[in-house]
């Protein structure tokens, strides 16, 4: 069996409310999609990580390299595809490019062999995995902490045991929005915080300690991704868990993070890192220096697919009678893409999502909204 053809799409939908995050603001969601076809008409799907257009550049570029191999050999093709990049690429986003397209060749191998991906990443360690809402994002709501404790109270009522807000505006700002979600959620939800590194060293652990009362499950990218040295410092002074890893791609980047003890969580992006390739060899480092991987996940129904067959074959830290569970993001920041292009849509049961069955990824994509949601070239 061959690959004949490696197909890419950059989709784009406009937000009904626009939202925005410690950097900059979202107006529309915009993602790059990777379809791997097979001789036999059989197709995977990928999906990218990054400013799409570039992502989709990085792919056009890679695909010929792909293009009559057999997509049994997943793991030879990402060995050629990344000894294309090196040259130019040791991280960023043509790595995410070689994501989306090791992502859909997982999803095709698992559909050639009759096999769920989770079956193939070593076997399913659950049926069903903890999810946590990813939201509460800053709007130019009049209100805006009475619209995070509207939103906070809502996710917790759909059933999700863990929530995630967002910080990084300014330390008091932020300690006051964390406070009213604390209260307004109670004692039994998880909480978590992600500044998107929009501290200083000073700040972050000025704000760590001012949240130290609030029973805080991670605090995440807490300072710039590019300050191995402001990480473990924090790590060494703060109690709280301090997760990151989203903007940090392949082995050797987190090679860097996780010798350097920057963090207590890595959290690598399957569609940026590397890919599932890639990310599970990530996983083993990870646990060579006793420290949990938590996916970041931030796209459509594809991106999350791979997050849960990863996570249901992951391995958890430490291993004990009472086994802690491992935790998947689950973004619900408005996302037309996500709703409208892959299905299923993912619901969530007391908590947590059901790991597809079917073979591959489990996902698929709607070819007419495809169609219209594609950006024209
Ligand atoms: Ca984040």
């Amino acid at each position: 069996m061959k690959i004949v053809r490696i197909e890419s799409y950059v989709a784009e939908q406009k937000v009904d409310t626009p939202f925005s995050f410690s950097q900059f603001e979202f107006q529309t969601r915009q993602v790059c999609l990777v379809k791997a076809v097979a001789e036999d008409g059989s197709y995977g799907w990928g999906e990218g990580y990054g400013p799409a257009t570039v992502v989709r550049a990085g792919v056009d570029f890679l695909a010929p390299l792909v293009c009559g191999e057999d997509p049994l050999h997943v793991e030879a093709i990402w060995n050629k595809m990344r000894l294309r990049a090196l040259d130019y690429a040791r991280r960023g986003v043509l790595v995410a490019a070689i994501s989306a397209i090791d992502i859909a060749l997982w999803d095709l191998r698992g559909k050639l062999l009759g096999q769920p991906v989770s079956v193939l990443l070593g076997g399913r360690r659950r049926e069903r995995v903890k999810v946590y809402a990813t939201g509460l994002y800053f709007t130019a709501a009049d209100d805006l902490v009475g619209k995070l404790v509207e939103e906070a109270k809502g996710y917790a009522a759909q059933g999700f045991r863990a929530i995630k807000m967002k910080v990084g505006l300014d330390v008091a700002t932020d300690v006051k929005h964390a406070r009213a979600v604390r209260q307004a959620i109670g004692a039994d939800v998880e909480l978590m915080v992600d500044a998107n590194h929009g501290y200083s060293l000073s700040e972050a652990l000025s704000f760590a300690r001012r949240i130290e009362e609030l029973d805080i499950s991670f605090f995440e990218e807490p300072v710039s991704p590019e300050d191995y040295q402001g990480y473990r410092e924090l790590r060494e002074r703060a109690t709280i868990p301090i997760a990151g890893g989203e903007c940090e791609y392949l082995l050797e980047g987190f090679r860097q993070l996780l010798s350097g003890r920057c963090v207590d969580i890595a959290q690598p992006d399957i569609c940026a890192a590397g890919g599932l390739s890639e990310v599970k060899r990530i996983v083993a480092l990870a646990r060579a220096h006793h420290v949990n991987v938590i996916p970041h996940s931030w796209g459509t129904g594809i991106a999350f697919a791979a997050g849960l067959h990863l996570v249901s074959a992951l391995d958890v830290l430490p291993g004990r009678m009472r086994m802690p569970e491992p935790l998947l993001e689950m973004d619900r920041s408005e996302n037309p893409l996500r709703d409208n292009l892959t299905a299923p849509v993912f619901q969530v049961e007391d908590g947590k999502v059901d790991v597809p069955s079917a073979p591959g990824l489990g996902v698929d994509v709607d070819p007419d909204m495809l169609a219209e949601l594609t950006v024209s070239d």
